[in-house]
């Protein structure tokens, strides 16, 4: 029996819905998160860009935080764009000071760290086992500055990590989801698919 996975965005505010129509093109269900119980019976997670520290705030008001935590450290892949990526991370640098790091994956993120003058951006990227070039739109991103030894770094923009992956939590400082491009959403999918295949459950897995 082949059972298509089912992978939720977090929708509390920023870019979840092109989240959700690139999922709908893949063989998988996508789901918007806003409430705990949205969380219940899925496979993986999305957390998209927009604000972080409105995302803090609003992670905190709808009582997502504990739900959220549960949810990653069960071993439930998840991926993390622009400001997502800011939330997973370990340590925030120009962050506000109440803003959430989850500490999920271990990298240093620097808020806007690319700049005033380019806000946002475009450029081609070369991610690991693609054949071609991926285009990357990079919006007020954080700029990765610090990755753990258990990181594996994916993809590069002049040198600096912008798609990284520790065990089941990828994270990547620009907009995968602004292209027709899905191979970044496809490659999520297939982590989502390996930890469901390999039995991930809340009891047996704990990061
Ligand atoms: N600058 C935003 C923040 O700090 C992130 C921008 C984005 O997600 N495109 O949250």
């Amino acid at each position: 029996m082949n059972v298509s996975s089912t992978i939720g965005v977090l929708a509390l505010q920023g870019a979840f819905a092109a989240h959700l129509d690139l999922l709908t093109s893949l063989d998988v269900v996508g789901r918007p998160v806003r409430l705990p119980s949205d969380l219940e019976g899925l496979d993986g997670l999305i957390l998209p860009g927009g604000e972080s520290t409105t995302m803090s705030n609003l992670l905190r008001s709808y009582d997502l935080l504990g739900p959220l935590s549960e949810f990653i450290s069960a071993g439930h892949p998840v991926f993390g764009t622009c400001a997502g990526m800011i939330l997973l991370s370990d340590r925030i640098l120009d962050g506000r000071a109440d803003q959430i790091a989850l500490k999920s994956i271990d990298i240093v993120v620097r808020r806007n760290g690319y700049g005033r003058q380019v806000d946002s951006f475009e450029t081609d990227i070369d991610v690991d086992g693609f054949d071609s070039a991926f285009h990357a739109v990079f919006i007020r991103a954080p700029r990765i500055e610090e990755v753990g030894p258990d990181v594996d770094v994916l993809a590069r923009h002049e040198g600096v990590p912008v798609l990284v992956r520790q065990g089941t939590v990828m994270a990547a400082s620009f907009h995968p989801e602004l292209t027709n491009d899905d191979r970044i959403h496809r490659l999520f999918a297939d982590m989502v698919r390996d930890a469901s295949s390999s039995g991930v459950t809340s009891r047996d897995q704990v990061r």
